[in-house]
């Protein structure tokens, strides 16, 4: 196979800005996973690029997000909020003001942007934002420390052209910004797999929002239960997209890589770890399309950071070689020190959490087969 290009995008400008301090979002992961990757020489060699992101405009946004709620967006970044910003979400918890609370997404945005037009030029068919992923954020709504919906900025430039868009949410948290957007649009077809909205913000993405008119049937839900480890999270994963990707054949895949839902976020309950995201990247490059990749959520910083940086030697065909020697017997043939490094250890999972996680997967798998599968003739 010939070897595919993968552009990495990323800045120093992107590492200027940081949120408050009491804000568990960390804008550094990024430059983190830059570092252990151009320290592994995986960002340089064959089709491997990397590209600086420019700040999206405003006329750019503004094909998501509405003239008021920007405004009011970039007069808060200046010290001007009021209760027409709050109630807009400007200014709670989850999304403070700051002062780069317009530059930094608006940069990040750039950055997924970015990507869609070098997939859509041709100059790369593999695309690796980490600082991208921020899908809570709604047309005229913060949220869960999002600004600007930048993964559906993506969705929205790519239909725009005629492409039919997978996009794919592997993020703790339902991609509710995102899944809302395309609601009643079947030329992007929406696939969340998150915790439970019973336990987890933002408390919405159950089986039954399958969207509505033309959309029906192409906003899927997959909520888990808490303690879902890898094989029953892959077990769900298995049922669910592989066939419903093939039946939609998509032109482009735009991929939501948060990593909380790896064991040990401070924020969530699923018990997973990276593994599961080399099984998944390798399942979305057989279907020989252009895959464009975000980071997202991830709380526990030294995990998403190996995390991000195993999904770019997966995606980027680095781990090919040495891939096919760790499938015997699980033993690293000719391991090296960072792919040792960067490979979480299996977890163990007990009879209890074993017994309570699989009932409620193979129940949440019924549920999506039911609901979704007909309207895609399967
Ligand atoms: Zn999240």
């Amino acid at each position: 196979m010939a070897t595919k290009k993968a552009v990495f995008i990323h800045s120093s400008e992107l590492e200027k800005f940081s949120y408050p301090a009491d804000c568990p979002f960390n804008t550094d992961r990024a430059g983190q996973v830059r570092k252990v990757l151009n320290s592994m020489g995986l960002l340089s060699g064959p089709g491997r690029s990397e590209a600086a992101p420019v700040a999206a405009e405003r006329v750019v946004l503004k094909k998501f997000h509405s003239a008021r709620y920007l405004h009011a967006l970039r007069a808060a970044a200046k010290g001007r909020w009021d209760i027409e910003a709050l109630n807009m979400g400007i200014g709670t918890v989850d999304c403070p003001v700051f002062a780069g609370m317009y530059d930094y997404p608006a940069l990040a945005t750039g950055g997924t942007l970015t990507a869609a037009d070098l997939i859509l030029s041709g100059s790369a068919e593999l695309a690796f934002n980490p600082s991208g992923g921020f899908h809570h954020a709604g047309p005229e709504r913060a949220s869960g420390f999002c600004y600007i919906n930048d993964v559906a900025l993506a969705c929205i430039v790519l239909a725009e052209k005629g492409k039919r868009v997978l996009y794919l949410d592997v993020d703790v948290h339902h991609g509710d910004g995102v899944a809302y957007a395309f609601y009643d649009r079947s030329d992007v077809m929406t696939i969340s797999l998150h915790e439970s909205p019973k336990t987890l913000f933002p408390g919405t993405g159950s089986e039954d929002e399958m969207g509505t008119g033309a959309g029906e049937g192409y906003c899927v839900n997959v909520p888990l239960p808490v303690g879902t480890y890898d094989e029953a999270y892959l077990k769900a994963f298995n049922a669910v997209v592989p066939p419903l990707a093939r039946a939609y054949k998509p032109d482009v895949f735009v991929f939501e890589l948060g990593a909380d839902a790896l064991a040990g976020d401070p924020l969530a309950h699923l018990r997973l770890t990276n593994n599961v995201y080399v099984e998944i990247i390798n399942h979305l490059l057989t279907y020989d399309k252009p895959i464009l990749m975000t980071g997202g959520g991830g709380y526990n910083v030294d995990n998403t950071v190996r995390a991000w940086a195993l999904a770019w030697t997966v995606l980027c065909g680095a781990d090919s070689d040495r891939h096919a020697s760790a499938a015997v017997g699980g033993v690293m043939l000719e391991s090296t020190e960072w792919q040792g490094g960067l490979r979480d250890r299996a977890l163990a999972v007990s009879e209890q959490q074993r017994r309570s996680v699989e009932r409620a997967v193979k129940a949440v798998i019924e549920e999506v087969k039911t609901r979704i599968f007909p309207i895609h003739g399967l």
